[in-house]
């Protein structure tokens, strides 16, 4: 994907959008999802897309349904609710759409990266994981990232929740204030905490993974670089 610093984007005729790097999470006025790091954002009005989003690929393949081709649509087609296949989430915005099987995909969800790598531990993403997500508990229901032992299991589906509840738990006082935004970032780290103590040998790798959630979290927020994953890690550990 190239980068331009400047674009038209059809979803905001009237203004040109900007390329931004923002160390505090977004709301992508094309999926409707969270985002954070890389952005086109416009100088004039409360508007922002991901990356994914600003520059979509009018169709794309999935490794994961090698029979569909989906097409980038502006607005889901048809009856809505639909959900997304990757993170099970409804689609409310921009889309990837197989129109033979009906399968949904959120621009993000559908380029997350099949390999996280941090350089120590690996995590690979997994269209199901039959082992409970460290996070929520369950199996199933979404696409997964897995460690290479595959004793760390989490949820995309989980991952965006994770930021997004530390992001509303804000209220109102946050709008504008990107301080802040940052300061609660850290309740993060306390979810993952709960689900290591006490286990044994599963301990090391779990944590080494653990250690590694921030190239997650990037990943699904539609910015998988090391920097954006730095910036994640480094607000986690305050
Ligand atoms: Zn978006
Ligand atoms: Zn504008
Ligand atoms: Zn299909
Ligand atoms: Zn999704
Ligand atoms: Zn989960």
């Amino acid at each position: 994907m190239g980068k331009y610093s400047e674009i038209t984007h059809f979803s905001h005729p009237q203004h040109k959008l900007r390329f931004e790097y923002i160390e505090v999470p977004f709301h992508c006025d094309g999926c409707k999802e969270v985002g954070i790091g890389s952005r086109y954002k416009c100088d004039y009005c409360d508007f922002d897309l991901h990356l994914h989003c600003a520059l979509p690929s009018p169709s794309i393949n999935h490794p994961f349904y090698t029979k569909c081709s989906f097409q980038f649509l502006p607005h889901p087609p048809g009856v809505i609710p639909r959900y997304c296949n990757a993170c099970g989430k409804d689609v409310a915005g921009f889309v990837y759409h197989c129109k033979l099987c009906g399968f949904d995909m959120h621009p993000c969800c559908a380029n997350l990266p099949r390999v996280l790598d941090d350089g120590k531990v690996k995590l690979l993403l997994y269209k199901k994981v039959d082992a409970p997500c460290h996070r929520c508990g369950r199996k199933g229901k979404s696409w997964s990232y897995r460690s290479e032992c595959k004793k760390y299991n989490l949820h995309v589906s989980c991952v965006r929740d994770m930021l997004v509840d530390s992001w509303h738990n804000l209220g109102k006082e946050s709008v504008g204030s990107s301080r802040k935004l940052e300061t609660r970032i850290p309740s993060l780290k306390g979810t993952l905490a709960n689900h290591h103590q006490g286990k044994g040998r599963v301990m090391r790798c779990c944590e080494m993974a653990a250690l590694a959630v921030q190239f997650i979290i990037s990943a699904v927020l539609g910015d998988p670089t090391t920097a954006i994953a730095g910036v994640i890690g480094s607000l986690m550990s305050r």
